[in-house]
């Protein structure tokens, strides 16, 4: 079987593709110093190369921390030594936070919708992806920890999310932290 080689990964990019991700992945690699956006790799490599590259850092996250910090909670990131390396780790309160991207975690909302292209990949992919997600939060749960987990669409109700985080994370003058 001939590989099919991958054009163009930005502006429009190929069927299938959320073009919104691809800009973002494309910023990622550019960090990376991977400047090869016009494509030598097939698509099975593209994508090891793409599931390689962590996200980390985004958006969402530094919303989620910034919102953290001004309750007044001290945390770590990304911690490898704890399963799913979590987002954001508050040993204090033996808790942790994802920051869980609606599309790529299987969250049925508008932000999190499926491409009209490819839905069996994309299909799979997510529910492996929600698999391991369920995965890692039992593994968790069984080390003592408890997992709050933040979707991506819940940034456009800040202050209600606040309200969610201080409850969960056991801040009871949530008015006089914000
Ligand atoms: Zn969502």
């Amino acid at each position: 079987m001939v590989p099919r080689r991958v054009d163009r990964l930005t502006a429009g990019g190929r069927v299938g593709e959320r073009p919104d991700y691809d800009a973002q992945n494309q910023f990622r690699m550019m960090r990376l110093g991977v400047f090869q956006m016009t494509d030598r790799l097939t698509v099975g490599q593209r994508s090891r190369l793409m599931a390689r590259i962590r996200s980390k850092d985004t958006r969402p996250e530094l919303a989620v921390r910034s919102i953290l910090h001004r309750l007044g909670f001290r945390f770590r990131l990304h911690r490898r030594d704890l399963p799913g390396t979590p987002d954001i780790v508050m040993p204090g309160r033996s808790a942790v936070v994802f920051v869980h991207g609606c599309f790529w975690h299987g969250h049925r909302c508008k932000v999190g919708k499926m491409p009209k292209s490819r839905v069996a990949y994309w299909e799979a992919k997510i529910a492996a992806n929600r698999a391991r997600d369920a995965r890692v939060r039992r593994k968790l749960r069984g080390l003592g920890w408890k997992v709050v987990v933040v979707r991506e669409c819940e940034l456009g109700h800040l202050d209600a999310l606040r309200v969610r985080l201080a409850r969960e994370l056991g801040v009871h003058r949530v008015k006089a932290c914000i």
